[in-house]
């Protein structure tokens, strides 16, 4: 239901924030403002949730919001203007651009923060009416090594399993993921598992974060040596028998070739042992426990995803799972958990370059089934820049306009410095933003257009365990601000598509994107809707959680793929991946000794934009800093507390010093969330090395050699 009650009015939505995709109730209070508590009815949490969700409330002000359009001036300066000139200022520079240089001249950057319809539109503008592929979003640096991992074991980019998973199973592993602070709700169902049915523990971490603290058996593993570790999994299930030789033979196919590259890789445990940094009674402990628990989930994050070498990693996971048959069941599957509250639905739409809408690809067949579908003037042929790729074009001259959407890649992107150059050289950027004040806006947009923020849109999100979910608005729109798709739409219409964009509400964007993934759609596409591509407007408010696949005709049923064995791949077998040698692409020398790894803190989200409005989230870990092991503390004259310049060959910057022996030796820590207009100096995407994997994309956030150096401020 939408409204609960009238007196005062409760509304069921959804957190903004990770990809648990936890319900929410809201109560606004008729001032700006709004009571926030769990949804006990969702069933993603239950009722749960972490503390970013709860300090929800403390977020909803208009403290330096952007509430109305405005536009650079000759003299340099923006002036507040009316939506009219605004939108014809979008439509007329694009215009201009395209028709001087073709459409691969301009691109949109888009974000998991999006709803589903606003990816939706701005996907089918780009793709099929503009006529380029260059669209893509900050999703690439969340998951897509997992999309490209399931893609090639699959044939899809299908997430086998669901959080009810994680209440059945008897092993837990979780590799490159703090689900403590990342996954707060879901590490809670995971801990409530451990105490009421003994599930064990295990965790696959370079850093003892609060996660690794709770596990019955923690890895601390040398940065990026994930597959090794898998590898040798692999083998050592081989070598006992542990392998279903009847799935593999039934489903599968390459198993043989990927054995023998992984019995290469990892040929004994103390060669294990000596790549990964673990010690070998633990390994033998973990492939031990993992061979003899049938009921084992496997989930990993960004710890796994945000490398070079991702996709394998992913793949060397899945290998595990493939080879034991433990996939499709209950309490059994490999489970890559998004890091945003919508990266997945962006995946539905097509948010990604290297995908069309529909979770279809660019084969000729595809293209078409979609040009037809949308009768689209001008379709996209070829996958377009991927995130690091685009500002690298946007660098050479090749993209002349961009337009931002619900995201900051000034700060957000690897070797950030770079990425502002790249702002600055544009003819025409343009940014739809919530806030006023962030680093993108300051970086020289030529025009701001004030989006409607959590609280005021309306739409959905789909969760990592593929469960879409309502937002709703709970808010009045402040100021002019609009909805992401009505702007879009409105872009559209003044390009000359008025037809093709001609919707009222989220309502009609999303009965479309359910009819486009049931179009000729003979069950030989994972992604499908179609139930939903018939739904009025009131059945979409009153829409409850649901998980896809859910087709037209058919009863909701069984929400696991694979359970019976069958796979995208035209001949229905899953594929074993052999991974390539794992190696940093650029490992520690004398100048960069240090291995700087990045990722989040428990009670902030992204660049602060919302959660750096609470005093109480604030409060937990309040500026930025590095954590050091005490050894290298001491070895270059580092004092817990004290300040140390951080440094890569892509930037520097000063940090407050925490010294930990959670850290491993040689390896650094730094959280990504602040930066130039929230703190003095800090802005960790500036050091972050851009190297991305070949197949996903990917940047390898997590491994950038760093030297550090103490400071003194007297
Ligand atoms: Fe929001 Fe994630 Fe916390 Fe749930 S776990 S309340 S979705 S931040």
């Amino acid at each position: 239901m939408n409204a609960l009650s009238n007196d005062p009015p409760v509304v069921r939505t959804t957190c903004p924030y990770c990809g648990v995709g936890c319900g929410v109730l809201a109560s606004p209070d008729g001032q700006g403002g709004a009571m926030i508590s769990g949804d006990p009815d969702h069933p993603s949490n239950f009722g749960r949730l972490c503390s970013k969700g709860s300090a929800l409330d403390e977020t909803l002000g208009l403290d330096k919001r952007l509430l109305y359009p405005m536009v650079r001036q000759p003299n340099g300066k923006m002036a507040r203007t009316d939506w009219s000139t605004a939108l014809d200022k979008v439509s007329d520079g694009l215009r201009t651009i395209i028709a001087r240089e073709g459409p691969d001249a301009v691109a949109f950057y888009l974000s998991g923060q999006l709803l589903t319809e606003d990816y939706y539109i701005a996907n089918k503008l780009m793709k099929g009416f503009i006529g380029t592929a260059n669209v893509d979003t900050n999703s690439r640096l969340c998951m897509s090594s997992s999309v490209a991992g399931h893609k090639r074991a699959f044939g899809a980019d299908t997430v086998p399993g669901v959080y009810a998973d994680l209440d059945q199973a008897d092993l837990i592993v979780l590799v490159g993921s703090n689900a403590a602070w990342c996954h707060p709700v879901l590490f809670q169902r995971i801990m409530a598992n451990k105490r009421e049915r003994g599930a064990k523990l295990v965790v696959i971490d370079p850093r003892r974060t609060m996660t690794a603290q709770e596990a019955d058996l923690f890895l601390p593993i040398a940065p990026g040596m994930d597959s090794v570790l898998f590898a040798g999994l692999l083998a050592y299930l081989a070598d006992t028998h542990t392998i279903d030789f009847g799935y593999i033979a039934a489903h599968t196919v390459d198993f043989e070739a990927a054995l023998e590259r992984c019995r290469s890789l990892a040929p004994d445990i103390a060669q294990i042992s000596k790549t990964t940094g673990i010690d070998a009674a633990d390994i033998i402990r973990f492939y031990e426990l993992f061979a003899g628990t049938p009921n084992a989930v496997t989930c990993y994050s960004q710890g796994v995803n945000q490398s070079a070498q991702g996709t394998d990693k992913v793949n060397a996971i899945i290998n595990c799972h493939l080879a034991t048959g433990r996939i499709g069941k209950a309490g059994m599957g490999p489970f890559s958990l998004t890091g945003q509250p919508n990266a997945m639905g962006g995946r539905e739409v097509g948010g990604l370059a290297n995908q069309l809408a529909a979770h279809m690809g660019f084969s000729p067949l595809d293209v078409d089934r979609v040009r037809r579908f949308w009768n689209a003037p001008r379709m996209a042929e070829r996958e377009g820049h991927k995130a690091v790729q685009m500002f690298d074009a946007i660098n050479r001259g090749e993209i002349k306009a961009l337009w931002v959407m619900a995201t900051n890649p000034a700060v957000s992107l690897p070797n950030a410095g770079l990425v502002r150059d790249a702002l600055r050289k544009l003819e025409l950027l343009i940014v739809s933003e919530n806030v006023l004040v962030n680093d993108t806006v300051m970086t020289g947009a030529h025009i701001l257009l004030p989006a409607a923020a959590w609280g005021e849109k309306s739409g959905t999100v789909t969760n990592s365990e593929r469960r879409i979910s309502r937002q709703r608005a709970f808010l009045p729109l402040p100021g002019e601000a609009k909805p992401d798709w009505w702007i879009i739409a409105q872009a559209a219409k003044r390009l000359g598509y008025g037809k093709a964009f001609n919707y009222e509400t989220a309502a009609d964007i999303f009965r479309e994107h359910a009819a486009l993934s049931a179009y000729e759609n003979d069950g030989s596409r994972d992604f499908d809707i179609g139930a939903y591509a018939d739904i009025d407007s009131a059945d979409f408010d009153t829409m409850t959680p649901f998980q896809w696949p859910r087709a037209a005709g058919r009863a909701p049923g069984e929400t696991r793929f694979f359970a019976s064995g069958d796979f995208f791949t035209a001949d229905g077998k899953a594929r074993f991946v052999a991974p390539e040698t794992p190696a940093l692409h650029f490992a520690a020398d004398a100048e960069f000794s240090f291995t700087l790894n990045t990722g989040r803190v428990r009670d902030q989200w992204h660049t602060m934009t919302r959660t750096g409005l609470s005093p109480r989230l604030a409060s937990h870990l309040p500026e930025p800093f590095v954590e050091v092991h005490p050894d290298d503390a001491r070895e270059h004259h580092l004092v817990d507390h004290g300040f140390a310049r951080v440094t890569t060959r892509y930037g520097s910057c000063v940090l407050k010093v925490h010294v930990t022996d959670n850290q491993r030796r040689g390896s650094l820590f730094a959280p990504i969330h602040w930066h130039g207009t929230n703190a003095s100096s800090a802005c960790i995407g500036e050091l972050v090395n851009p190297a991305t994997d070949p197949l996903s994309g990917q940047p390898e956030s997590k491994a950038t050699p760093a030297s550090i150096q103490r400071v003194d401020y007297r």
